[in-house]
């Protein structure tokens, strides 16, 4: 397994996952307790949009490049909160150039909106990216890296003390059996810690993400599917659309998501579409089109 998340850093499904990470981070953190936070497949932490990773697909063009150039007049708060964590993180390496020159990966969206005494553990399997992330939290104690088995964690650190967790699920899919294993991991978290909120990504390809998506509303009865269809030509990664399943959403997630996405979908321009499913009712996830 060799996935660099560095090649694909700020694209469409980035943009789903992280507009929607920070508008559950804000709304988990409203209430004055204390909150676990766990990444269970958390990258290298951010990344260089002018490095040969991202240069080589040019994914972000196409992402948070075109959001980041969209006009601010009628720009949905949580897309306005989103690209200040995002111009945040930037800014961290010296003055802002004319385009975005570096993006913050799912850790960096956390750690900024962590509040003191709330928990974050951040897995990464592969030695070279969680290098790259322990690096990248060097000194910050408010974050414990941690080269692991994200899928393991979820089994070790539920239920969490806090009693209250957001729990970010965002494997590589590479391997042919991810979907089973991602399931099984959750089926496992869910019997811990069944009042988490948790986040799932998921690629829509084929039928294994129409199954999976029956799997989940089996799962869980408060459930919100996130989706965003490429309208026009596919990523070279080959991504047409992608999904995020929220389990557990905190309230106001649902109307935060319904106001931010078809805005996003409509600047992204190129006939990408949004959905957004309520309920846990087995509505199949439609094959992609060709
Ligand atoms: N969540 C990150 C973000 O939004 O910035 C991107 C993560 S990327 C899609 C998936 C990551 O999972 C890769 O860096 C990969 O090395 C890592 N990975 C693969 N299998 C893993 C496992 N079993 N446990 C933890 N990390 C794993």
């Amino acid at each position: 397994m060799n996935y660099r998340h560095g090649y694909h850093a700020g694209n469409f499904a980035d943009v789903l996952k992280h507009v929607a990470l920070v508008e559950l981070l804000r709304l988990l953190t409203a209430k004055d307790k204390k909150l676990f936070v766990l990444d269970t497949h958390a990258g290298a932490g951010g990344y260089d949009l002018e490095g040969g990773e991202a240069l080589r697909t040019g994914e972000a063009a196409t992402g948070i490049i075109r959001l980041c150039a969209a006009g601010r007049a009628d720009m949905p708060a949580p897309v306005v909160r989103y690209l200040a964590a995002v111009a945040a993180y930037d800014r961290k390496f010296g003055r802002p150039r004319r385009q975005l020159g570096h993006y913050p990966g799912s850790p960096r969206l956390i750690r900024l909106a962590l509040r003191a005494g709330d928990r974050f553990v951040a897995c990464e399997f592969q030695p070279r990216e969680a290098l790259a992330l322990k690096r990248e939290f060097a000194g910050d104690r408010a974050v414990e890296v941690r080269q692991a088995d994200g899928y393991q964690a979820l089994k070790a650190l539920l239920p969490p003390p806090e009693r209250r967790g957001l729990m970010l699920i965002d494997p590589p899919f590479e391997a042919a059996d991810e979907f089973e294993r991602l399931l099984r991991a959750l089926r496992h978290g869910l019997r811990r810690f069944a009042t988490g909120c948790y986040a799932v990504w998921y690629p829509v390809k084929d039928t294994a993400a129409t199954d999976f998506a029956g799997a989940l509303a089996a799962l869980a009865l408060k459930q919100l599917t996130l989706e965003l269809r490429l309208g026009g030509p596919v990523e070279p990664s080959g991504l047409a659309a992608c999904a995020l399943a929220v389990i557990n959403p905190p309230w106001k997630f649902e109307q935060a998501m319904r106001e931010a996405l078809p805005w996003i979908a409509e600047r992204l321009g190129h006939g990408v579409r949004a959905i957004v499913r309520a309920g846990s009712a087995s509505a199949p996830v439609p094959a992609p089109e060709p």
